[in-house]
């Protein structure tokens, strides 16, 4: 589960990277096509190159249709969102670690509220968010330590707290958390924070995070409690 976790999520980044270049190719051939045609204007109708002139627009406009297509191709589909219960969505997260925590002598306390309201999400994106994080702070805790998740609610927001007593990160790394492949794992992806920051971000919610060097880190999800009707 967790190779088709981190596999869907190198997926979407690269068929997000690749809509980028795909659009940014456009503004040259909008360029080249543009000089071309002037030069059909500069050297009038019957010119010797206008044979070459002619291929050279249908070529751009070719490309230009194969770029659109593919972008429409890869545009994400609309995921569907439902009212659920994110203590439950913790939970099941929780039971999908539970054997690497104990293998690695780390101690798992949550403490869910049990007055939060039902949101609406993706299910499978929030899970995967909770999954990324809680690998994470697995991850920087191999010689044992502890791993609280906190869940509660204020006003319209929900708020789930992740604190691992791991490794931390210097200062210089908070900043570059959010950036594709910036890792510092052996055979690491860097896309794990980067996927959940834009998930969390999809849902009108905010992510951040709270780190030392040797003392552990701390990662904060704020979710918004969508009223009924829209
Ligand atoms: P990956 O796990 O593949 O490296 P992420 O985007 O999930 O990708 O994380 C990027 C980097 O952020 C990690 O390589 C690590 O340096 C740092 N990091 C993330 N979570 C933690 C954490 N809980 N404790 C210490 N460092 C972390």
């Amino acid at each position: 589960l967790e190779y088709e976790a981190a596999r869907a999520e190198t997926l979407m980044v690269l068929s997000e990277v690749a809509a980028g270049v795909a659009h940014e190719v456009r503004n040259p051939l909008t360029t080249i096509r543009g000089f071309v045609q002037l030069l059909q204007v500069k050297l009038g109708e019957e010119n010797e190159y206008s044979k070459y002139l002619q291929l050279i627009l249908a070529e751009i406009d070719r490309a230009n249709k194969i770029i659109s297509e593919f972008l429409v191709a890869a545009r994400p589909k609309e995921a569907k969102k439902q009212l659920v219960d994110l203590n439950k969505i913790v939970t099941e997260t929780l039971l999908l670690v539970e054997s690497q925590a104990i293998l690695q002598d780390v101690e798992v306390t949550k403490e869910l509220s049990d007055e939060l309201p039902l949101l609406e999400l993706v299910e499978t994106q929030i899970k995967q968010v909770l999954l990324n994080l809680t690998r994470n702070a697995l991850q920087a805790m191999p010689d044992g330590g502890t791993l609280s998740i906190i869940t509660y609610s204020q006003d319209d927001w929900v708020w789930i707290k992740l604190r691992d007593t791991g490794v931390g990160m210097p200062p210089e790394h908070l900043n570059k958390l959010f950036s594709p492949f910036f890792t510092t794992k052996e055979g690491g992806s860097g896309l794990g924070l980067t996927i959940s920051h834009r998930i969390v971000k999809n849902h009108g919610g905010t992510i951040q995070v709270e780190s030392s060097p040797g003392k552990g880190t701390t990662v904060t999800i704020k979710l918004p409690v969508t009223k009924g009707g829209n």
